[in-house]
Parts: C-alpha cells; structure tokens; sequence
C-alpha cells in the first residue's frame, strides 16, 4: 500500500467550491439553490434552502434557527431536563454559521450546492459545545496540541428495500421486502441488479467531492456498504453525514427505501459504521514502527489501549438508541467484546494494515445508526487518555472472541451505556460536563421514550396466556 499523504486532505477535491466559485456559478445561472445545514445530535443534516443569490450575497456570514434542534430527537419532540434550551427559557435561537470550506455541489438536486454550518450561540457567537461538529473539533485540537492528526475513514452500511419509503409508513412498516432475495456479501450479479441506485449515488458523491472508494454487496439480503478514502476526522464526519443522506435521497429518486436502522429484524444480520483510525505527524504514520513485529508504534499501543479500556464509557456514542444493542449478538460479524486481535472479525478492534505504514485499528462496535462526529470524537479523547496515561495494550485475541469467556462484554442495553456515559471521568474532562451532560440526557430520553410503547411482542405473548 503506498504511504497515503495529508496533501490529498489539504488540497480541494475536485467537486469542492470555493466562495468565489459558488459565486460565479450563481451568476452564470448553474447553481439556484443552496442547502445551509448543520448536523443535529442524530447526524442528520438540518436546515433551510436558500435562494442562492441570497446566500452569496447575505445569509453566507450567517443565518439562525431554533436551540431546540440540538435538543430533540427522531420525532422533533421538545423532552424535558436539557440545561441547554427548554421550553421555560423560551426555546430561542442559535447562530448558523456557514464553514465556506465545505461549499459544494449536489449534483443529484438539479442547481443545488451546499454548505455546512457551525452552531454558535445567538448573543456571544461562542461555538455551541454540544454541536456535534464544536464536540469533535475540540478533541482534534487535543490532538494537533499534541503534534499529531487523526485520519479517519468510517463505512456506511445500511439496506435497500424494494418499495419506497411512503409506501413502507403506508403499511405500517410491515411491507419490508429487501431489494433482494439472498445474502449479497461481495456478489457482483446481485449488485448489478441495484445498480440502479448505486451507481448513480457512486458518481454523484464523487462529483461532490466526497472521494468514494466503492460500493459492494453485504452479508443479507439488500444489503449494501458504501467506502468513502480515509480524510481528517472532520472531513471523515461531514463525508460521512453527506453520503448518508445522498443513500436515502437517491433511493428515494428510484422509487425505493434505504435504511440505516441497526437491527430491523430480529433474524437478520444488523449493519455497522466500523471505524478506521490512524494517527499522523504531517506525512508520517506515527501508529507505524517497521521494528515491531506487526509494524505497530508504540503510540499506536497506547491509542488502542485507551481505546479498549474505555470503550464501555463511550458505547452510547457507537449505539445511541433502543434498537441499536439488538445488532450485538454472536456470530453474526457484530462485536460483543472489548479486546481487539489481528485481522479477526469477531473482536470489538481488529488490527488492519500491520507491519505497512497503513497500519490502523478498526473499532467494529459502532452501528449504521452512529453520528460520526461524536463517534469520533469519543474514540479520540480515549486514544489521547492512553497516550497520556502510556497505557499498556495486552497481547491480542485469537479464534472466536465470542465464546471468549475471559474478554470484556461492551455494555449490552442502551439503559447500562447511559450509565457508562454519564459516570465518565474520562468523558468528562475531554469533552466537558456540560456535552456529558447533555448527551446523557439524549440516551435517557430514548429509554423513556422506548419504556412508555406496548409493543406488538408483548400483546401477542401476554394477551390471551398471561
Ligand atoms: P478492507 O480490504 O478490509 O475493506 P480497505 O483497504 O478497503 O480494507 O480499507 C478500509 C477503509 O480503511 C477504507 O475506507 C480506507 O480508506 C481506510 N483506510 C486505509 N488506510 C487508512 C489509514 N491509514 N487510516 C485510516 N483509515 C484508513
């Protein structure tokens, strides 16, 4: 593998727009519109659709919308109990500020681009610690005060369904059929079917500067991954949130539906955003020693211990709802322990790239259902605690980690990773009470949320027998 060098992050992706180019495309009349979007605590990209001669003439310094947005949930609800914003002290507004670094075209809209934003406070313009993007640019300033920078990639995995989304809520969400009828892991006859979606979405994300490595068939029936190039964990996350939103957009032009959801039925395999992480000094893998036998740096022990010794802390961030600890079950390539091993899939970290200077740890826990920027942000305040503490890395795990009696259980319910999560000193000086906090609160929130529905299960095992 060649050595991959930072330039490739620093210079704009063909597909990117500077200001000045959104500008000249406004008045040449190729772009009409422009999405102002930030990303929720969801990792869904929220926002307004601005005329574009607006945007480039006013609203590019900055825009607004209502606090509650960054303290709601799937369903827009307003809970109680955040510090943040309530309905007592009056729900007002925040700062949109548009990062104009991250202009660019969507070209599955016709003449739409689009921009995101920082979430400011509306009277001090102090970057909202809570916003995702403020949680995970403070852990990359920790690292680049430490001389080094993350490189991150996280895959996409989700499912595509034969009927469209209205269709599917029409049903009740009973009219589930996968696009397709067997498991589709690396197929190429299958994927040739559902290139219908596929490569347009490949094309499209590409000319939108989001650097697309390739799309494969996975282990279920309708199940696909999508491989976006390693970038600086920023980059990682917007491409990431962008790309996510363009599955669901595209699919939806086809006629059909995508799903992210972890776990959508109980007898099949659940989908994962397993994430790639490695740490450099400009051009230089700092994770790669060639003495060592499996060509891993000493700092890239420490990373991988902190990693594993608080992956229970930060488990909230991998699974943030209900349904997802329904994809952690055995045998089915979904992590349950906290270990890691050499290229061995059924450990929590899998050692990738080793003895080249690719070298990298893929955490696998996460679900298809994380929001990247606090996933990342997590995992690096604990890589930076096992660097600071030298924390030792025991030796691997070999053979099937799931019938590992010894190794770690992650937590195994959203209600036990709330208290992980909120009990984490470690969390807690890297991000700060307040993010903790609040993030808390979210996690609680599901689970309330979830422990007030009777569900179908229950009725049907209770109603006549119990
Ligand atoms: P596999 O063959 O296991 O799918 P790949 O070589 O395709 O592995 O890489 C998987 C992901 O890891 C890709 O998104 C790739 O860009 C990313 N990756 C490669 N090298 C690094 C690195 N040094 N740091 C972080 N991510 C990396």
């Amino acid at each position: 593998m060649p050595p991959p060098t930072l330039l490739q992050t620093e210079i704009p992706m063909a597909g990117t727009l500077s200001f000045e180019q959104l500008k000249s495309q406004v008045t040449e009349g190729g772009v009409d519109t422009v999405l102002v979007c930030f990303v929720d605590m969801q990792g869904r990209l929220m926002g307004k659709r601005f005329h574009a001669a607006n945007f480039v003439e006013h609203s590019h310094a900055e825009t607004h919308c209502c606090n509650y947005l960054l303290a709601t949930d799937l369903e827009m609800a307003t809970p109680d109990g955040y510090a943040s914003t309530s309905w007592r002290a009056g729900y007002g507004d925040y700062v949109m500020r548009p990062d104009l670094s991250t202009i660019r075209p969507i070209p599955w809209l016709e003449g739409t681009a689009m921009v995101l934003c920082d979430i400011l406070d509306h009277h001090t313009h102090a970057p909202v610690p809570h916003d995702p993007r403020a949680v995970l640019k403070r852990q990359v300033a920790r690292l680049a005060e430490m001389g080094f920078d993350a490189m991150m990639a996280t895959e996409l995995e989700f499912f595509l369904f034969e009927k469209s989304y209205d269709e599917i809520r029409k049903s009740g969400f009973r009219d589930l059929a996968p696009i397709s009828g067997y498991n589709e892991d690396y197929h190429i006859l299958q994927t040739t079917k559902e290139e219908g979606i596929m490569r347009p979405l490949r094309n499209h994300l590409y000319a939108a500067g989001i650097p697309v490595e390739n799309t494969k068939g996975e282990a279920e029936t309708g199940q696909e991954e999508l491989n976006i190039r390693y970038a600086a964990a920023l980059d990682c996350a917007d491409h990431h949130t962008i790309a996510k939103h363009a599955v669901k957009e595209v699919a939806w032009q086809q006629g059909h539906a995508a799903s992210f959801l972890p776990k959508w039925a109980a007898d099949k395999v659940g989908s994962s955003s397993h994430v790639h992480q490695s740490l450099w000094q400009g051009a230089a893998p700092a994770f790669y020693d060639a003495a060592d036998a499996l060509g891993m740096s000493q700092l890239m022990k420490h990373y991988m211990a902190g990693l594993i010794a608080y992956a229970p802390d930060y488990t909230f961030f991998l699974a943030p709802y209900v349904n997802s600890y329904k994809r952690f079950a055995k045998g089915t390539f979904a992590p349950t322990k906290t270990v890691w091993s050499v290229d061995n899939r059924t450990a929590g970290f899998r050692l990738c790239g080793y003895g080249t200077k690719g070298v990298r740890v893929e955490c696998r826990i996460g679900g298809s259902d994380l929001n990247p920027y606090l996933a990342q942000a997590a995992m690096l305040a604990a890589g930076i605690k096992g660097i600071e503490d030298k924390l030792e890395l025991a030796p691997p795990t070999k053979g099937d980690v799931y019938e590992d009696a010894k190794a770690a259980d992650i937590p195994q319910t959203l209600r036990a990773a709330t208290e992980t999560l909120r009990g984490s000193s470690m969390l807690r000086a890297a991000m700060g009470d307040d993010v903790i906090d609040h993030y808390t609160r979210c996690a609680e929130w599901e689970q309330e949320e979830f422990d007030r529905v009777v569900t179908d299960w229950e009725i049907a095992r209770g109603f006549e027998r119990a």
